[in-house]
């Protein structure tokens, strides 16, 4: 089968179509012929060999996130069958197999099933993005309906399924881009203020939109820039969660204190299996209901992933990127 293979770290062009074994399901194993891949910032990270939460061992293929249909299952799994739609999410790659391949076998519980509506792209953008736009809104900050949340970075693959979700809590969502696509993305998820990313200087913009008091929650996107100016702008007792960051920055810590805010951290590879389980169940229910809808921005061939890679770190974001797969 075709697959994208890493046979040392590096820059994008380590990513290299080869031909591979088709692996096989073992015991509570299911194998899934993928028709789309989701790309993550993180697998890109991955890719350097320098991300602190997983180095893999050489060779391997990439790729948390994909949909498809099972086509091989393994003993003891019951609750798929051969022929089944489904999504694989945040899949932790055993035998150094992932979904930038035309078949991926994997645990029976990262792997979901997709309903008929949803097409094989959307669901490939579930994945890690869902289930961090999950634990971010609902097992860190745990936001209330009625409360107003700032998501700080709401273009990207994780930004726009959380303002979806925000919205369809009953929230008040106000989301940030910074071109007129992105603004777009974000108004059609369903926020209701768009806002260019705040700085010191556009502090006042969103202060205004909230009757000078500051969003309840913030979900942060780019930290090391952002995170003394979310403590300027949060409400009394709000909580900031911080799920994206590519740096350090200096913050005086008495700005947290003043107002009580809560600095929150989100690893989504802490997620507990309870946890991990609980979101995916909202997340089939938000998808049956309409409340999730993921758009694609981008759609590129599997021999395209370093091109995938490239965009995802330094173009604008409009939406998700996808790898299709023959
Ligand atoms: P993505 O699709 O590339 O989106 C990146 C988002 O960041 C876009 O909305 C982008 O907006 C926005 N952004 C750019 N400059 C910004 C700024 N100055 N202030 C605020 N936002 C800004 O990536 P993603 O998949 O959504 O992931 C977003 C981040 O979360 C990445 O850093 C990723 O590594 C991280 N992440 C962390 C976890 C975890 O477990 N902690 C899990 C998933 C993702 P524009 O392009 O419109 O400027």
């Amino acid at each position: 089968m075709k697959a994208i293979q890493i046979t040392e770290f590096g820059g994008p062009e380590v990513l290299k179509l080869a031909d591979v074994r088709e692996p096989t399901p073992a015991r509570n194993e299911v194998r899934v012929r993928l028709f789309a891949a989701g790309v993550n910032p993180n697998e890109t990270y991955i890719r350097t060999g320098t991300y602190s939460f997983l180095i893999p061992d050489l060779p391997y293929t990439p790729g948390f996130d994909g949909a498809g249909i099972v086509d091989a299952i393994g003993d003891g799994v019951e609750h798929l069958k051969i022929g089944d739609r489904v999504f694989v999410a945040a899949l932790l790659a055993k035998r150094n197999t992932g979904t930038y391949a035309q078949k991926v076998v994997c645990d029976a519980h990262a792997v979901h099933r997709l309903p008929d509506a949803i097409s094989y792209q959307a669901g490939a953008s579930l994945g890690i993005p869902a289930l961090t736009a999950y634990r971010a809104l609902f097992h860190r900050a745990k936001i209330k309906p009625g409360e107003t949340v700032l998501i700080h970075g709401a273009s990207g693959g994780v930004g726009v399924l959380a303002v979806q979700m925000a919205k369809g809590i009953g929230a008040t969502v106000i989301g940030t881009a910074s071109t007129e696509d992105g603004f777009a993305l974000v108004k059609a998820s369903g926020a209701t203020h768009v806002l260019h990313h705040i700085t010191e200087d556009s502090m006042s913009a969103i202060l205004s939109l909230t009757n000078d008091r500051g969003p309840d929650v913030i979900i942060e996107f780019l930290a090391n820039v952002n995170l003394e100016t979310d403590l300027k702008i949060i409400a009394p007792y709000g909580r900031i969660v911080v799920v994206g960051n590519r740096g350090s920055l200096e913050i005086n810590p008495r700005l947290a204190m003043m107002k009580e805010a809560d600095i929150l951290g989100l690893a989504l590879w802490n997620a507990l299996p309870h946890e991990y389980k609980e979101s995916l169940h909202a997340v089939e229910a938000f998808l049956e209901s309409g409340i999730l809808h993921p758009e694609i921005g981008v759609e590129l061939p599997l021999e395209d992933a370093a091109k995938a890679h490239e965009q995802i770190v330094s173009q604008k974001a409009q939406g998700k990127i996808v790898l299709a797969i023959d």
